[in-house]
């Protein structure tokens, strides 16, 4: 496709990994972020294997690294000490793990990319609409008045809460869930660990303990610390003393009495609120939509900033695949389905077995027990958490999509097709992008 000129709407993981892409295969990129400026906000994130791939083809997994922590598995306990929770990533290929990042460090290294590669990042830039997806060009309208006008392509990437979605002619809803979580990064000293650690009681319980690299700004080694609150009781449980609230912490897991005892005030904990997005589809004409604003999930599965990282991959792969951008979007769409649909119906029926009043616990807790016990049941589950899986049964797998932008992996990265050679399928067949 000769080049084309791309606005994007969002400055989070999907938004500024589509710049990159799209900014090294040629097009001219303009990203708009409602922000005034790039902030250190957010908690950590969990960098999964299908992730760190796309990581890997930038080229910047070394630099992620630096400031990250590995995670070797995910160990989670229930009220009677029992190993419910038990993913090692070791065991998908000798040496793979996941990386635990603080969003601002992430943010980091994708905002100085994409400044890098050219992309045209323009801060205090609130899109409120935008032109008819199926004239010839897209303009936008700015919540300020400011129009800008004669983008070939708009790719909407604002998260989940997006109103630009909106205004397109797709079918598509969006549901709060009810639970919720307080999350806290804390610098606090003699908490190190390479897992991922959460500890239940039933799912009405729910602390995780997540290492998550250095503090932005500092050398500080941080953890991000998750305690599941329903919505509706929030206002409840900042008007309770706090000393209350961090009893109940203690009691169900006394190793996080550091952590809680250094806090002092309720605003130290942020309350994060996630909603599940379903599109019938996700281009319409010149528009795509990608990341949270497409198909935002419960954080359960920790796969948003994953899947975000490979839509802004694929969305590239598509757009050197067709020679029309309503084609590669629709080609996007279409290409993306298995593996995305996949993810939300596993948060969808997952994140009630964590998060819920009901007695899901022992039905959690056997069921995961008995998978862990299987050889075949294990290595799904662990797929499913490293982002890998496309389908339920018979699937063939996640692999990124050839594209001419791809870098030397880093140095201890294990190419994806290592991977599919040690799992249960066989790596798919990717040359439809190389040929058309
Ligand atoms: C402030 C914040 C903190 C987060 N913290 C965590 C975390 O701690 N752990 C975790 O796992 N996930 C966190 N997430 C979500 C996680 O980053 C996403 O699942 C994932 O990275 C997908 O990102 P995204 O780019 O689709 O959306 P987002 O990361 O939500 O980015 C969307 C961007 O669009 C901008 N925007 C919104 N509306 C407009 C508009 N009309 N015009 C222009 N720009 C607009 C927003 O300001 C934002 O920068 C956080 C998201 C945000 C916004």
């Amino acid at each position: 496709m000769p080049t084309q000129r791309f606005a994007i709407a969002g400055c989070g993981t999907a938004g500024l990994t589509a710049a990159i892409t799209l900014a090294r295969l040629g097009h001219r990129v303009s990203l708009f972020e409602r922000a005034e400026e790039p902030r250190a906000v957010g908690a950590g994130i969990l960098l999964q294997p299908s992730g760190l791939q796309v990581l890997d083809a930038l080229g910047l997994r070394d630099e992620v690294s630096a400031r990250a922590s590995r995670v070797d598995r995910l160990d989670g306990r229930n009220q009677h000490d029992r190993l419910v929770m038990d993913v090692r990533y070791d065991d998908l290929v000798p040496g793979a793990h996941a990386l635990g990042v603080h969003r601002a460090n992430l943010l980091h290294v994708l905002y100085q990319t994409a400044l890098s590669v050219g992309v045209e990042i323009m801060h205090n830039s609130d899109i409120s609409e935008f032109s008819d997806p199926c004239g010839p060009q897209v303009s936008l309208t700015l919540t300020d008045g400011t129009r800008h006008a004669g983008f070939d392509a708009l790719v909407i990437a604002n998260g989940t809460h997006s109103h630009l979605r909106n205004q397109l002619p797709i079918k598509q809803s969006m549901t709060p869930y009810p639970w919720g979580a307080l999350w806290h990064i804390s610098s606090v000293p003699g908490l190190a660990s390479s897992a991922l650690r959460q500890h239940y009681n039933n799912a009405k319980v729910m602390i995780g303990l997540m290492p998550s690299g250095l503090l932005p700004g500092t050398e500080k080694p941080c953890q991000s610390f998750f305690w599941s609150l329903k919505v509706k009781d929030h206002a409840a449980w900042q008007a309770q003393p706090l000393a209350a609230w961090k009893e109940q912490v203690c009691t169900h897991w006394p190793q996080t009495e550091p952590l809680v005892a250094a806090l002092q005030q309720h605003d130290q904990l942020q309350l994060a609120v996630y909603a599940d997005v379903r599109l019938q589809r996700w281009n319409h004409g010149r528009v795509v939509v990608i990341g949270d604003a497409a198909h935002g999930m419960s954080p359960q599965l920790g796969q948003g900033a994953n899947l975000a990282l490979v839509d802004g991959w694929e969305l590239a792969a598509a757009v050197l695949a067709r020679n029309e951008i309503s084609e590669a979007f629709a080609y996007y769409s279409k290409h993306r389905r298995a593996h995305l649909r996949f993810y939300q119906l596993a948060s969808r029926a997952l994140t009630p077995l964590f998060q819920s009043d009901r007695g899901y616990g022992l039905l959690r807790d056997n069921l995961f027990c008995a998978a862990n016990a299987l050889p075949y049941s294990r290595r799904q589950a662990l797929r499913t958490v490293a982002g890998l899986k496309t389908g339920l049964l018979f699937e063939r797998g996640l692999l990124l999509s050839p594209l001419p932008i791809a870098t030397a992996p880093a140095s201890d990265a294990k190419p994806l097709a290592l991977m599919h050679a040690l799992s249960d399928e066989s790596p798919p067949d990717n040359s439809h992008c190389a040929s058309d």
